[in-house]
């Protein structure tokens, strides 16, 4: 990593690490350090962080909650930003919601659930960070987060631009905000219900999570659902459930999980990724596309 990124950074007042492990940072717990590891706090402390990188011309990484994430246990010589210094929210009386990018997206929810607002309640199961929910347009039970949003405010190493939704294509499980582009706040509009109702809503949300979904270290769904059919269901049907490498076990209790039962190395999650989609592209003849975010070192 070149030096002058520490110094840049010491000199503009970001805090940063060096050489710190990914594994601290993500849900799954695998994965080696990052070189440099920014931790802005503010947005104006993510605009320098970008201009630092801008000008510099390094490689870098925008991280979330790694609830969505697989390190390679080698690392990365890159420049991370991450974003969990950034968690304001604001819960206005006309039923928007302003979140900075690193907000947690559970406490989020149940604080508008709370102060009786209905539109995100579906998300509440969803771990990790507001700005990683845009990007991943991450949903449950039918609902994705694009559904809700009115406006995002995104970072590049030329400063902030404030868009409608429309400004960018959202899909399942993804959008076309591009990869190093920063999420620093995102708007959403909701509207009002009974926060008792509201609040029996999630809680029964959360237990049906809890009995159809393994706990322990994991990165939610690994594989994205192929259209009409259950990627999990696929992985069961070849007969994978249970299978281990390492510390790394596929979920007996919901076959498109990974869980890191034993000090995983992130070879051993990677090793049965590859396992998964070879054996459902041979058995069942289809192809799983990745959900999980990998990182390994840019070519
Ligand atoms: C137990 C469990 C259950 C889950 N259930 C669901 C579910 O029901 N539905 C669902 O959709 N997902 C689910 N997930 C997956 C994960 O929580 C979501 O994808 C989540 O939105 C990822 O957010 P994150 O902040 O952790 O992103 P990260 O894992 O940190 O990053 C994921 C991607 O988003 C990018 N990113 C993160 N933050 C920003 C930002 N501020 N600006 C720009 N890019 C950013 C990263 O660069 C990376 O490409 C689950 C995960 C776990 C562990």
């Amino acid at each position: 990593m070149d030096r002058r990124v520490i110094e840049a950074l010491h000199e503009v007042g970001v805090p940063f690490r060096e050489n710190e492990p990914f594994s601290r940072h993500t849900s799954m717990g695998v994965g080696g350090p990052a070189a440099v590891m920014a931790f802005p706090r503010t947005q104006e402390e993510l605009r320098k962080t970008l201009a630092v990188r801008g000008d510099l011309g390094v490689p870098h990484r925008i991280l979330g909650g790694g609830s969505n994430l697989v390190v390679a246990e080698e690392g990365l010589d890159e420049l991370v930003v991450n974003t969990a210094d950034m968690r304001h929210v604001e819960v206005r009386d006309d039923g928007t919601v302003l979140a900075e990018g690193g907000a947690n997206v559970i406490r989020t929810v149940v604080r508008c659930c709370r102060a009786g607002w209905r539109g995100i309640e579906s998300a509440v199961g969803i771990p990790g960070s507001i700005g990683g929910a845009a990007v991943m347009n991450a949903g449950a039970y039918g609902f994705s987060i694009s559904d809700a949003l009115e406006e995002i405010v995104v970072y590049d190493e030329n400063g902030a631009r404030t868009e409608p939704p429309e400004g960018w294509r959202f899909h399942y499980r993804g959008s076309s905000i591009p990869e190093g582009t920063a999420v620093a706040s995102i708007t959403v509009r909701l509207r009002r219900d009974e926060p008792a109702v509201l609040e029996k809503e999630i809680r029964e949300l959360q237990l049906q999570r809890a009995r159809s979904q393994p706990g322990g270290r994991n990165a939610g769904c690994v594989f994205k659902n192929p259209p009409g059919l259950h990627a999990g269901k696929l992985v069961d049907e070849v007969g994978l459930k249970g299978t281990r490498r390492g510390g790394a076990v596929i979920s007996a209790r919901h076959a498109n999980f990974i869980v890191n039962e034993h000090g995983a190395a992130a070879g051993d999650v990677l090793a049965l990724l590859d396992l998964m989609r070879e054996a459902v592209a041979k058995k069942a003849g289809v192809e799983l596309e990745l959900e999980v975010k990998v990182w390994r070192p840019r070519a």
